[in-house]
């Protein structure tokens, strides 16, 4: 993508950062330095996020919100800062940050949310309440995680589902957002391809969803560690957000909503710490986002989600950006220059981020994932959770290599180099 900022870190700058990364330290399997690519599907964790998750539970550790002692004081300021952190980091308001406990898991609030509504459940926000005539468009280009809970939202309501199609090269096809008919009541499309690469035009689609008065639902599971996000110059009304793949751990994600639509929303889950009065016969709901946020939450992990998006904004998104931009360049090179390689996506380096998806003539995907990783580079293998979008390319699962921040230009020299080996090994070259 377009950088703000064209400096990419110096080596020594990359020096450093990847000396935060314990993991780097481990050997593959070949015995040689671990080459990770695999940070679409999970990304690693600095030494300062792990360091933040052990003084949680070294010094901290207590219930939030439920009691009047020092440790559930300090955690609880612990999770509020925490999520004060997030909103900064995504230029949003603290109170329109729900915890969940990943991406998916976001999106399933809201559309369970709005099957809810749809059922009869009090809002007095129309667009949350679905029917016969009533559409649903999501993009062919979906992970499942943003397209199974439309499905099933529409099976339950009797709303039709549409998507924006694609080009050949996976990019949406602007032609499609005719689609996007004045029935529309929400458009949820990725921010960035966990397959492809390929960048969304978000403000198109933005501005057709806002010409039928449709809610738009943003996934920015591929693009918030990679890009600078703001969310209000992005004007979706909904934004999933996933820790693990923003250096963070595993367990927790955010939904960000415009404060005047999450007050609308009936609740998802319910329980305990959501309620405001509770009698054998009914409950009243607390104000958004604890109207959401059900039972006990992953506090350690979210005090560590804090500590990550501390670490990306020391490092700097625009420089992460830039150093990404340029990898991604370098492997979409190397990978032109290996005969019977494709990449699934497109090859302008201007309109992906370095998440490269390919298929190698002759050869199943797990196959080349086995001789990579036989060579101590991982990458990952199979559908990548868009079997749809896997169909369009006319394959059944491809091979993936994905940046990050810690990669090195030796990282993407030694992917190259083993990727070369594939098809000779198997003597299809
Ligand atoms: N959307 C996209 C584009 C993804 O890449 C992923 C993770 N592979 C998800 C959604 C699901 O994220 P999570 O693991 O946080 O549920």
């Amino acid at each position: 993508m377009s950088s703000l900022s064209n400096t990419t870190f110096t080596g020594v700058e990359l020096d450093n950062i990847r000396r935060d990364f314990p993991i780097l330290r481990r050997l593959g399997r070949s015995g040689e330095p671990l080459v990770y690519l695999d940070s679409a599907a999970t990304s690693q964790k600095p030494q300062q996020v792990i360091d933040a998750v052990s003084q949680f539970y070294s010094l901290h550790n207590g219930a939030v919100n439920r009691g009047t002692h020092l440790l559930a004081d300090e955690s609880t300021d612990a999770y509020e800062q925490a999520r004060a952190r997030v909103a900064q980091f995504i230029g949003a308001k603290s109170a329109e940050i729900v915890w969940t406990k990943n991406a998916t898991e976001a999106l399933n609030l809201v559309a369970g949310s709005m099957l809810q509504a749809s059922l009869g459940a009090p809002t007095e926000l129309d667009n949350l309440r679905l029917g016969e005539g009533d559409r649903i468009v999501v993009t062919r280009a979906e992970h499942h995680a943003n397209l199974v809970p439309w499905q099933i939202l529409c099976a339950r309501t009797g709303a039709e589902l549409a998507w924006l199609d694609l080009h050949e090269d996976g990019r949406i096809d602007l032609e499609t957002l005719n689609r996007i008919t004045p029935n529309t009541k929400v458009v949820a499309f990725t921010h960035v391809s966990n397959v492809t690469g390929a960048i969304s035009p978000v403000a198109q689609i933005v501005a057709a969803a806002q010409s039928v008065g449709a809610l738009t639902v943003l996934d920015t599971c591929q693009s918030s560690a990679h890009m600078p996000l703001n969310i209000s110059a992005l004007d979706v009304d909904f934004a999933v957000l996933s820790s693990h793949k923003m250096y963070g751990p595993t367990g927790v994600g955010a939904l960000w909503g415009r404060g005047e639509i999450l007050a609308q929303m009936p609740p998802f889950l319910t329980g305990g710490s959501m309620v405001t009065d509770v009698s054998m016969e009914e409950t009243t709901f607390q104000t958004p986002p604890s109207r959401f946020e059900a039972g006990s939450q992953p506090v350690a992990q979210i005090v560590g989600w804090s500590a990550a998006l501390d670490y990306l904004d020391k490092v700097g998104m625009d420089r992460i950006c830039a150093h990404e931009d340029a990898l991604g360049a370098m492997m979409l090179e190397g990978i032109a220059n290996i005969p019977g390689v494709r990449v699934l996506g497109p090859t302008e380096p201007s309109e992906r981020v370095a998440v490269v998806a390919f298929a190698v003539d002759g050869v199943h995907p797990h196959d080349v994932g086995q001789i990579l990783d036989a060579h101590s580079v991982a990458i990952r293998v199979g559908h990548h959770c868009a079997i749809p979008l896997h169909r369009h390319f006319g394959v059944r699962s491809s091979a993936r290599a994905s940046a990050s921040m810690v990669t090195s230009e030796t990282d993407i020299d030694r992917f190259v180099f083993a990727l070369g080996k594939v098809r000779d090994f198997f003597g299809v070259a």
